[in-house]
């Protein structure tokens, strides 16, 4: 298929957008630190004399810190496309997951460091406390309980009940938090442009969250899509197609990109939001497609999906693709399993625009049956443009088998990329598997700057 007119345009417009969003991280990230010191710079110009002891300011100073990161916690998570087109979604979410961290660390220092100062160790044991105090107890005990569920989600209660968990607790941290703050810190309650300034945070909060959570959704499922295909391409391996509702046409994306989808299955099925990759390309115009793997509760009931199905899409995210990277003739790409999606997309769209580019597609997978695309890519490497090397690698020998067979390793890095070998690199696959390709490449002597990946999990 050849690339019209408009697609090319809208791909180049689109890729406009990120080249021009790049430079920002810097700016954004002094915004971001901006907004958290504001309240504490507010909080002394309007007391500069302080009455308690050091501690009791170091106490202070840790809750207004750690309150301004709580607020902010919120409007990272919003997906807003402002912050993510900068650093790419899957860095937005560990930025997130580690100040949640930080934030719970200084609101745990606030009643540490008081007890420190002028209120003494009593104050952590007394019962007979003000309600405000105790609004603010809870509010911390919350907030540690959903960072170590958050740090221990795998273990302790799976994904689908910590996110419930997680998302009704949030709003309660920081309706319990603001309410002990206003009525409880000295700075708060004497007014002026410090609550102001506490108030407007406290309102972007929940201003992020109700357009995320609900106002975005409930727009999104007013216009639904329509699952058209669910085709089964290997074993526990489904395609699934969508497309948009009618009179509206596929935004632009770039091959490689990730979608938020919800399928609106009936049928007693699940209906929460998962992340795939848009493993279509952008030239296959009209409609987008995610390739899904079965791995846990959600995904073992993706073949369940039927056409006609109505599902919500919220796309295009991320930043792995080659077009956001420096022009290059050579590419290599290494997928482990499923991994292999985002490459599918990028591996469709140079063959599709006849890219003259050299590319080496290493695939790792358990078995033969576990190659998906196989065909597609062997139809792929016997073109002209690409000129791609498609070098799939099982790691169960099977009885026929002609080509490779092992883990990712030095010695077969070694073989089909060469030392230290020019070209930059993209990685996408289970977390065990991208450690041994980092720590390979390394060996190999490609440097950091030249390998891009992706991780599949947020
Ligand atoms: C950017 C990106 C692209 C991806 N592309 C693909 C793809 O093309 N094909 C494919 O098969 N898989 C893809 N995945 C992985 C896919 O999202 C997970 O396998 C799926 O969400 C697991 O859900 P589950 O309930 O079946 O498994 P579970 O066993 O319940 O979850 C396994 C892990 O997946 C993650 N996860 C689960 N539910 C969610 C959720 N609702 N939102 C975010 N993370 C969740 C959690 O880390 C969890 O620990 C991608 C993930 C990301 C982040």
């Amino acid at each position: 298929m050849r690339m019209t007119g408009n697609t090319a345009d809208a791909i180049a417009g689109f890729l406009r957008m990120y080249r021009y969003a790049t430079p920002r991280v810097g700016v954004l990230f002094l915004l971001y630190l901006g907004v958290i010191l504001l309240p504490l710079g507010l909080a002394v110009w309007q007391t500069p004399q302080t009455d308690g002891s050091f501690f009791t300011e170091v106490g202070k100073n840790c809750a207004l810190l750690g309150l301004a990161l709580v607020f902010l916690q919120f409007v990272l998570a919003a997906r807003c496309r402002l912050i993510e087109r900068p650093v790419g979604i899957d860095i937005l979410y560990s930025f997130h997951r580690f100040m949640g961290v930080l934030a719970g660390a200084l609101l745990l220092c606030h009643p540490l460091f008081l007890a420190m100062g002028d209120q003494g160790a009593a104050f952590l044991f007394t019962l007979s406390q003000p309600v405000v105090i105790w609004l603010g107890k809870i509010a911390l005990a919350l907030l540690v309980f959903i960072v170590l569920l958050s740090v221990f989600q795998r273990i302790l209660i799976g994904f689908r009940k910590w996110r419930f968990v997680h998302n009704v607790a949030v709003v309660l941290v920081l309706l319990l938090g603001v309410a002990h703050s206003m009525f409880v810190g000295g700075d708060l309650a004497e007014g002026g442009a410090l609550l102001g300034l506490w108030l407007l945070l406290m309102l972007t909060a929940l201003g992020a969250y109700a357009w995320h959570k609900v106002i975005r959704r409930w727009w999104r499922r007013l216009h639904a899509w329509s699952v058209e295909e669910v085709v089964s391409v290997a074993p526990d391996v489904y395609r699934v197609k969508l497309t948009p509702p009618s009179g509206r046409e596929v935004a632009a994306y770039l091959p490689g990109q990730a979608q938020f989808l919800t399928l609106l299955r009936k049928r007693g099925l699940p209906r929460e939001e998962h992340p795939f990759t848009i493993s279509s390309s952008p030239t296959e115009a009209g409609c987008l497609v995610s390739t899904i793997k079965k791995s846990g509760g959600f995904t073992a009931t993706i073949g369940q999906t039927r056409p006609g199905d109505r599902a919500i899409v919220e796309a295009p995210y991320g930043r792995f693709s080659y077009l956001m990277h420096p022009a290059t003739s050579r590419l290599f790409f290494i997928a482990g399993g499923i991994g292999v999606t985002p490459l599918r997309s990028m591996l469709r769209y140079m063959a599709d625009i006849r890219l003259d580019v050299e590319v080496v597609l290493l695939h790792f997978v358990r078995t033969s049956e576990d190659l998906v695309f196989r065909g597609e890519f062997e139809e792929i490497a016997s073109r002209k443009r690409p000129r791609l090397q498609y070098v799939p690698v099982v790691s169960r020998s099977e009885e026929g088998w002609r080509g490779e067979t092992g883990h990712v390793d030095s010695g077969l890095l070694r073989k089909h990329i060469g030392e230290g070998g020019e070209g930059q690199v993209y990685l996408c696959g289970p977390p065990g598997m991208m450690k041994a390709s980092l720590r390979a490449l390394r060996e190999v002597g490609i440097p950091r700057t030249r390998i891009h990946y992706e991780y599949f999990s947020l």
